[in-house]
């Protein structure tokens, strides 16, 4: 990272810090430390308590503890080639304990038996003898209160000390210069301690108390920094773009009345809500950015529909892109069906766009596309293409975003050229953009993720839906599962099985996985043989695809074997039984993501997750399925099993990463940050205010080069 809004010392080199030099310095360098700022900034990823050592007698099995004791017996060194094994034992007026360290033999001479030591480490019982295996230890001085130390993160060749020391010399070279990006009365009222205090605290803790003070201060500041800087961000972007006013007037009202009257159902509460949300936002003048997020068989898709006759009527082209081609075929067989003149409604224009598309087909779309003639353009990723060029787009919709790339993402998202150069001197227009999720978000990360990306949320399923119930089993119930497939079939249902790979690999490693091609010709030829099966997987042609799901969803299919490509989106009401194989392979998400497609009709709803793994994890999954239907729930037991990185990608959003803030761990405090931020927005949204003055250098030196071209 690049300090150079701070004050010089900062960018000194570590080499000029006393006792880093040549091959120790490469050491730091592959640490990414490579400046006095950077050190300041490399905190400790732990901390080990000395303070309160135990006596020998109070020792617990299990346990990484502090003692004091005196080396009683010589060590001894034992080599065996390069192993070495060094031993000793520990006594103090409560009792005796065995010392080993493997292969630090240099140990021997630092160890003088009758001294008395302070060591730390794990205590295990042994039959009825304990033993502390490679403790760290020091000479006990009981003038000299140990505190609480620090552990770094380490590579070959450094030890904790030598960072300890560096990161002391580091300190005591800016003391006093640390310049204090939080302005006064944010640390007053969200009492948060000074700068320089913080950054002594967590290098060098003087108790557990002062390192919580420091910690919440950091982390406090850091989400702040992240969140202001995204907020500034959009602000910018808002106020350079202009949108296109949707005004919601009484003969607009009247359209989105008769498209709600002439749908095949009542629009659930929820839903209405969103679309009222949705349009009220698109009748503005700055383009709305907004999620839709809803739970699997929520419903997403016809508020995107609503909101696509909304810009439609208005005179402009929509947008629905969705991640795979299945998904955009079936939105397209949607679609057609609601704006073909259903109930009296004038009909639409509405063409599919994929990398399937003919030649001809492509060309003929895309100049309806230029010359206005196409309405509604549905498809995959495909839309995006420099080629793709709209006349007027009004509304992009992205469905099951969270399934694209981060530059698909910013293609619909934040730059959506796509509208035809303006004529010269008119300002360039950008469409509304609604983004579509099944996997919630709670509001404080949202907003932490997206800036102040605006949330409309489907707490709702239609009515009749029935629960789905779930089951966990095993190989050894296949016979059992079998019945109960071939039963529903009998009964007029269809039946996904779903695998985690399509064939075996090339080099014919056995994987023991149930693969989509074995099970299906399992099925086809000796369980099923009788009834209709089909195979839908990624590496088939695009028309084979094609046609496999459409006889499916016809119902000329009874069971469909597939890999993943239905994980999303798919929707056929009368399939309502699924089984799962080497569910284990899945996660938490994914499969309540999977499962998500039974359950969409009136019939009564069986998911099977089978598997034989014995990995804990991966059966805590597979329970909380069975238990919980909620997906709100189960994204946050996702995100408790998996971490906030892994769950959000929030590396790929280009969202700089957290040092110390844990973006799970530290909700109540990111609500206590948003809460500043709401206030500090509202009244310097600039932050031009001499207060505020000092975020601006703070927010360009955490983004780094990431948004190099903001201008803040
Ligand atoms: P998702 O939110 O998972 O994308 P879909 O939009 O695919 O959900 O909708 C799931 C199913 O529910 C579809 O078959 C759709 O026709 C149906 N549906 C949507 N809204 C309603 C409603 N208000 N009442 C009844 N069925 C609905
Ligand atoms: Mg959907």
């Amino acid at each position: 990272m690049n300090p150079a809004s701070l004050p010089e010392v900062f960018s000194e080199t570590v080499e000029s810090i006393r006792g880093i030099g040549g091959r120790r310095a490469l050491l730091f360098h592959k640490l990414e430390i490579h400046t006095i700022y950077d050190l300041v900034a490399f905190f400790p990823r732990a901390y080990e308590d000395w303070t309160s050592p135990m006596t020998i007698g109070g020792l617990q099995h299990g346990e990484e503890q502090a003692f004091v004791a005196s080396v009683s017996r010589k060590p001894s060194v034992l080599r065996k080639g390069r192993f070495s094994l060094l031993r000793t034992v520990l006594r103090d007026e409560t009792g005796a304990i065995a010392a080993v360290w493997f292969n630090q033999p240099y140990l021997e001479g630092k160890l003088i038996k009758g001294e008395s030591y302070l060591f730390r480490g794990k205590i295990r019982r042994n039959g009825g003898t304990f033993e502390v295996q490679n403790p760290a230890f020091e000479l006990y001085d009981p003038e000299k209160a140990v505190g609480v130390v620090s552990v770094y993160p380490l590579t070959r060749g450094l030890t904790q000390g030598v960072l300890r020391t560096a990161a002391a010399a580091a300190l005591d070279r800016v003391e006093g210069q640390i310049p204090e990006p939080l302005p006064p009365w944010i640390r007053r009222e969200f009492r948060l301690c000074e700068v320089a205090y913080a950054y002594r605290m967590i290098h060098q803790p003087e108790s557990a108390e002062a390192f919580a003070i420091a910690r919440r201060r950091l982390a406090f500041e850091e989400m702040f920094l992240v969140q202001a800087g995204l907020r500034m961000i959009k602000g910018r972007l808002r106020g350079m773009a202009h949108g296109i006013p949707m005004p919601a007037d009484a003969l607009s009202m009247r359209q989105m009345a008769e498209m709600e009257a002439a749908l095949p159902y009542a629009l659930t509460a929820a839903q209405k809500r969103a679309v009222g949300e949705i349009l009220a936002e698109m009748a503005r003048g700055f383009p709305m950015n907004r999620m839709l997020q809803g739970d699997v068989g929520s419903g997403k898709t016809v508020v995107a529909a609503m909101a696509l006759y909304r810009a439609a009527m208005n005179g402009c082209q929509g947008a629905l892109m969705a991640p795979t081609s299945i998904l955009a075929e079936q939105h397209e067989r949607t679609l057609r069906a609601f704006f073909s003149g259903m109930g009296g409604l004038p009909s639409l224009r509405v063409e599919l766009l994929t990398g399937a598309t003919r030649a001809a087909d492509r060309r003929r779309i895309l100049s309806g596309l230029a010359d206005g003639s196409v309405q509604i353009l549905i498809g995959t990723h495909a839309l995006i293409e420099d080629r793709v060029r709209f006349s007027r787009l009004g509304l992009a919709v992205t469905d099951e975003q969270h399934r694209f790339g981060v530059r698909q993402r910013t293609g619909l998202t934040i730059a959506p050229a796509g509208n035809a150069e303006p004529a010269s001197g008119a300002p360039a227009e950008s469409p509304h953009v609604l983004v579509m999720s099944a996997t919630p978000i709670p509001r404080s990360l949202a907003l932490m993720l997206y800036g102040d990306l605006d949330l409309s949320v489907l707490d709702e399923l239609p009515a009749g839906r029935n629960p789905i119930e779930t089951y966990a089993a095993g190989s050894a119930d296949r016979e059992r599962i079998y019945q109960i497939l071939r039963h529903q079939v009998e009964k007029g249902r269809q039946v996904y099985v779903v695998c985690p790979m399509i064939s075996e690999n090339d080099e014919g490693t056995d994987t023991g996985l149930e693969t989509a091609e074995v099970t299906y010709r399992r099925f086809a030829e000796e369980v099923f043989p009788d009834l209709r099966v089909g195979l839908l997987h990624g590496a088939l042609k695009a028309p084979d695809k094609t046609s496999v799901m459409c006889a499916f969803l016809d119902g000329d299919l009874d069971i469909l074997v597939s890999t993943t490509v239905i994980e999303v989106g798919v929707d056929n009401p009368n399939a309502s039984v699924m089984v799962v194989e080497n569910a284990e392979r899945f996660g938490l998400s994914q499969l309540h993501q999977l499962r998500g497609r039974i359950g969409r009709g009136p019939y009564r709803s069986i998911c099977i997750l089978v598997s034989d793994a014995g990995e804990s994890i991966a059966k805590e999954r597979i329970r909380t399925l069975c238990l919980v239907s909620d997906g709100f729930k189960i994204a946050e037991k996702d995100l408790e099993l998996r971490g906030p990185g892994d769950f959000f990608g929030t590396r790929q959003h280009g969202i700089p990463d957290f040092r110390i803030a844990n973006l799970y761990e530290d909700t109540a405090l990111l609500g206590e940050v948003s809460a500043c931020l709401d206030r500090l927005m509202e009244a310097d949204p600039y932050l031009e205010s001499p207060d505020n003055r000092s975020l601006i250098p703070a927010i360009r030196l955490h983004f780094g080069d990431a948004f190099p071209s903001i201008g803040i």
